[in-house]
């Protein structure tokens, strides 16, 4: 993920928004704190959903009882 993509939102690792969904298609980058993954990085916006017809779009706050764990975060 690029560096210098402008994060200003953050959820916690075990938080089950759309920032932690492996659906999401928004930018986002993970924060570690002692060699661990501690939360999701990602703009405000909103990003497809390929779990939803049409990719309706979500932002990274949203969730849904779709919820699968980022791949990342496994
Ligand atoms: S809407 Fe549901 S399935 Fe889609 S990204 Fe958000 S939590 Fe995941």
């Amino acid at each position: 993920m690029d560096k210098e993509l402008n994060c200003g939102m953050s959820a916690q690792v075990n938080q089950k928004t759309c920032a932690t969904c492996s659906f999401w298609q928004g930018p986002r980058k993970v924060e570690l704190a002692g060699g661990k993954i501690v939360r999701v990085k990602f703009p405000g916006g909103r990003y497809p959903c390929i779990a939803k017809p049409g990719n309706q779009t979500e932002t990274g706050v949203n969730q849904c009882s779709r919820w699968g764990k980022w791949e990342k975060l496994s």
